[in-house]
């Protein structure tokens, strides 16, 4: 494990300019390519399962990315990182055809420099909200590794910045959505739409179905009580950013329910590192009312300061893009931090 970390720590080593920061297949895992939405959805009709950004992979990347002296649990996690846990879903003799689910680990750590004192951002960073939605994932690996890693950027920022990281925050839906679970005892109710896999298994027996509608719940979902419980022992119930990464969507953007959010000099640091990625709202008249909508999402959950405050929360729908290129995405949503650091 150790000459593992030697090697993260190696290939960042590079001028910031380079495009490929990270050694291709480095980490070893079993997929060759980004499978996005519409392939998952394609998975239906195919006979083999595609590899994908499974629970498996969040655990392995979060225990060799927590071996780095500045990288530890938050305050909430135990030794290995584990905020909580989901229930998992038992064998039911009425539903003998449905498989039984087993509990899965809820992740939780911070990066920062533990040598440097004095006032720090706080800034979250989450995916996996949507099981389906590997992009995002891949996007927060990207900007992990930046952070966790040897550019003098990444130095500089974890002197001046803690990041939570929550890698995945419906672990059990995307483990139902790697193995293509649907419970008969607790169907998707949104499936035959285009919005399937959302939720997870407890979602569904409860008649919900989207993991993002349901943050301003309490006492009735495990992964929202751990996750909001976490933040609050984590933070004390105050950040200034978030990011929740999903996607992908075509055009590949990025959203705030906060008008300040939009437009404040993060943003504009964002737009210069990422002219691609397109900024929802009047500037550009993309997707205008996108970051309105019902409460429970995420982003308008902390918001509001129902118990959570974050200043300036933002989501991510990169497009369907490469694994190389939502990775260096994630990357330049590091060094847009950098930029309003320095
Ligand atoms: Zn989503």
């Amino acid at each position: 494990m150790k000459s593992i970390i030697v090697i993260v720590i190696m290939m960042s080593l590079g001028p910031c300019s380079t495009r490929t920061f990270i050694k291709k297949d480095f980490f070893n895992y079993p997929y060759n390519k980004v499978y996005d939405y519409y392939v998952i959805e394609a998975w239906r009709d195919l006979g083999e399962t595609l590899p994908a950004y499974t629970p498996e992979m969040v655990e392995r990347h979060s225990r060799l990315i927590g071996k780095l002296p500045w990288v530890s649990p938050v305050p909430s996690a135990d030794k290995m990182m584990v905020i909580g846990m989901t229930p998992g879903w038992p064998k039911n003799s009425a539903y003998p055809d449905d498989p039984e689910i087993p509990p899965q680990k809820i992740f939780g750590y911070q990066i920062t420099d533990p040598g440097s004192e004095g006032h720090k951002l706080k800034i979250i960073l989450t995916s996996g909200n949507h099981a389906t939605e590997f992009t995002g994932n891949w996007v927060l690996e990207g900007m992990v590794n930046f952070i966790a890693g040897d550019d003098p950027e990444a130095k500089f920022l974890r002197q001046k910045a803690i990041f939570y990281v929550y890698p995945d925050v419906n672990p059990e839906g995307r483990y139902q959505a790697v193995h293509r679970i649907n419970l008969q005892v607790a169907p998707d109710p949104n499936a035959g739409t285009d919005m399937r896999k959302r939720g997870n298994p407890e979602l569904y027996a409860a008649g919900e179905g989207d993991h993002n509608r349901i943050w301003n719940t309490r006492g009735k979902f495990s992964t929202i009580d751990v996750i909001t419980g976490s933040m609050m022992k984590d933070m004390g119930g105050e950040a200034d950013y978030m990011w929740d990464m999903h996607g992908p969507q075509t055009t590949g953007n990025w959203r705030t329910p906060s008008d300040e959010a939009r437009t404040n000099a993060y943003a504009r640091a964002l737009l210069k590192r990422e002219p691609d990625i397109v900024r929802c709202g009047p500037e550009s008249g993309f997707k205008v009312n996108v970051a309105k909508g019902p409460e429970g999402k995420i982003g308008l959950y902390v918001l509001s300061g129902e118990g959570q405050r974050v200043k300036y929360p933002y989501v991510y729908e990169p497009g369907g893009w490469s694994r190389e290129r939502l990775m260096e995405s994630g990357r330049n949503i590091a060094l847009a931090f950098y930029d309003i650091l320095r």
